[in-house]
């Protein structure tokens, strides 16, 4: 049977060859004789698994030596309260800026108040409250110029690419020492890391939860600045300590060594596929094909400013409200599946990952042109 186009957000579609690959090494992995989910994760089978893994990784984002690479566990929602718990030894107190563009910059601007204080530095929300009172929807990102960090700011936090509202920062300040040694930039790239070449030099922590573009559920990666190790409060756990994680390359206690090898896969599938160049130029075909449908008609919205828009997780309404949930039911019939918009605002959400093709764009378009007709 043939697969359905799969629009989640994440966990989401992965890429038919990753899958294929990890089935026929499912039980006899490389001729040992068993699978990477039965293997110590200090055997030299799984070391080798681990730093081809690590290579790729860096040969894909041309990831200099300066950074660290961990492979960890928790999901970029615990990252949120270990990245204080990390640098809390950097400052007397730590002071959070916050770049706030939707509901995962809220999610963490929320998280880490328990360990610092924190601030709004540029909000991309028209009159956001943060009591959680009204809220309009996140429509646009705020311009670099207008954002206003402390200057003793222990690090400052954004949201490269918000997949429940869409909204992606296209530009990253690029103000290299003041901010990767004095003010650290810390992001958040869950769901447009890998979907093109990201400035993360820029940064001194980028991370991201794997089950989008990178594979499998259960691995977070974490790129670090070296210079920002070393700087752990006594309230962090040692198996979370950057400096414990790096230092033991991942293995400082079991690391998800399944998704490590998955993820392993898809870099390499990545690498076969024309890197991140490539992604870039499909992601934008695919995701300007789809805006400029949803543009072209009165039956669809998107809200989101252009200059914002994501090119990964594109958010959708249909005018009439009533037709959301005919919507939904043909689509899944038509086999386009895990279209529904995240559970805090409803609607639809198409998320365009890179295992998604032009082919599964053209699909879901042929769909909403057929649903239109049919209802409109
Ligand atoms: N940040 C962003 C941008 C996300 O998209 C998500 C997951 N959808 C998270 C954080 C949380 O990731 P996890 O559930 O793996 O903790």
């Amino acid at each position: 049977m043939s697969r359905p186009w799969n629009f989640s957000a994440g966990p989401s579609t992965l890429p038919k060859p990753v899958l294929e690959q990890a089935a026929s090494e499912m039980l006899d992995w490389h001729g040992t004789g068993i699978s990477v989910m039965e293997m110590s994760h200090r055997s030299r089978h799984f070391c080798q698994i681990r730093d081809e893994a690590e290579a790729d990784l860096r040969e894909l984002l041309a990831l200099p030596d300066d950074y660290a690479v961990l492979f960890t566990t928790g999901g970029a929602t615990t990252e949120n309260a270990v990245i204080p718990m990390n640098l809390m030894r950097r400052h007397k107190e730590l002071a959070i800026d916050f770049i706030l563009t939707g509901y995962w910059s809220i999610r963490s601007f929320k998280e880490a108040s328990r360990y610092g204080n924190v601030k709004v530095a540029a909000s991309g929300g028209y009159s956001i409250r943060l009591d959680g009172a009204e809220q309009q929807p996140w429509t646009w990102t705020p311009p670099v110029q207008t954002w206003s960090v402390r200057q003793n700011a222990s690090y400052l936090h954004m949201c490269s690419n918000e997949t429940v509202d869409g909204v992606e920062i296209t530009e990253w300040p690029v103000s290299l020492p003041r901010l990767k040694v004095k003010i650290p930039l810390v992001v958040d790239a869950s769901s447009n890391f890998l979907s093109r070449p990201l400035p993360i030099t820029n940064t001194g922590i980028t991370f991201a939860s794997a089950q989008k573009n990178a594979g499998a559920a259960g691995l977070t990666i974490v790129l670090v600045h070296r210079d920002l190790l070393g700087y752990s409060g006594i309230n962090c756990p040692s198996s979370l300590n950057y400096t414990n994680i790096a230092k033991f390359r991942s293995c400082y206690n079991t690391p998800p060594a399944y998704s490590i090898y998955i993820s392993g896969l898809v870099f390499k599938w990545i690498k076969n596929n024309g890197a991140l160049e490539n992604m870039e130029k499909q992601n934008r075909l695919k995701s300007n094909w789809l805006y400029s449908y949803i543009d072209s008609t009165e039956f669809y919205s998107n809200s989101v400013h252009h200059a914002s828009r994501s090119r990964t997780n594109i958010p959708f309404r249909l005018y009439r409200k009533a037709l959301h949930e005919p919507f939904i039911r043909g689509a899944k019939e038509a086999r386009l599946i895990q279209l529904e918009g995240h559970r805090s605002i409803g609607g639809i959400r198409a998320s365009l990952y890179n295992a998604l093709p032009l082919s599964g764009v053209s699909a879901l378009i042929e769909y909403m042109k057929d649903f239109e007709y049919r209802y409109g």
